[in-house]
């Protein structure tokens, strides 16, 4: 009832996750002002970005939607996905990037979505897993189904922020282990994580996958880490 929303919007006022503003009862996360101001990504580096996959994992395609740049205010967006228990935010912008990014094509002939799966300890303590968020607003938006449970991470290693390009690549091998083939099997697969740096993690992945059954991989980021804006 929208009169309780009203109610509910007086005693806890809903602020843009952007700007920092207040949000209208018609607004969700982000004010419109910021979403039209949304800082998708250019198509130059959206070439980066498939290309940086080249020589070490086969992919179909990769792409992402927004920049995630040092003083963003965009980053607050994905914050509040990863750490303040608002998975519905990254739900949301999800739906939005599929919506727009469909009109390319890039979502023909896939056949399911594939969230990179967190650790038990981590989704524990976050009381859920980002990447599901993301996979299920992309999937609201195509119609294409989310296969969960086939691929698992075994070990919760280190956090990669500290460590260089090399270092990066070294500390994800064989974290994740493949669970259930037959649900892949086949398949091309969209493979999503929330932000993309240097993509070790999602190749980590993508190899372990395609090792141990015969599918297609695709790769979809929410947000692309790049600070040369
Ligand atoms: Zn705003």
């Amino acid at each position: 009832m929208k009169w309780i929303s009203d109610l509910i919007d007086l005693i806890f006022p809903r602020t843009c996750l952007v700007c920092g503003e207040l949000l209208s009862p018609q607004e969700k996360d982000i004010c419109l002002d910021c979403l039209s101001k949304l800082p998708r990504i250019e198509k130059i580096h959206l070439e980066e970005i498939e290309k940086s996959f080249w020589g070490k994992i086969s992919i179909e395609r990769a792409t992402s939607f927004i920049y995630y740049h040092k003083s963003s205010p965009y980053n607050n967006i994905i914050h509040n996905l990863k750490y303040k228990n608002r998975p519905e935010a990254g739900e949301r912008l999800a739906f939005l990037a599929a919506t727009e990014i469909a009109e390319s094509g890039f979502f023909d002939g896939i056949d399911a979505i594939v969230p990179l799966p967190l650790s038990k300890k981590k989704e524990r303590k976050r009381g859920y897993n980002q990447c599901d968020h993301i996979a299920e607003g992309l999937s609201r938006a195509t119609g294409i189904p989310v296969i969960k449970g086939a691929v698992a991470r075994t070990t919760a290693n280190e956090t990669q922020t500290h460590k260089n390009r090399d270092e990066r690549w070294k500390n994800v091998e064989g974290i994740f282990a493949l669970t259930d083939a037959q649900k892949l099997e086949g398949k091309h697969i969209l493979l999503i994580d929330d932000i993309l740096t240097t993509g070790a993690t999602l190749a980590s992945c993508a190899k372990t996958i395609q090792d141990g059954c015969k599918c297609s991989i695709s790769i979809f980021t929410l947000a692309y880490t790049y600070n040369g804006i």
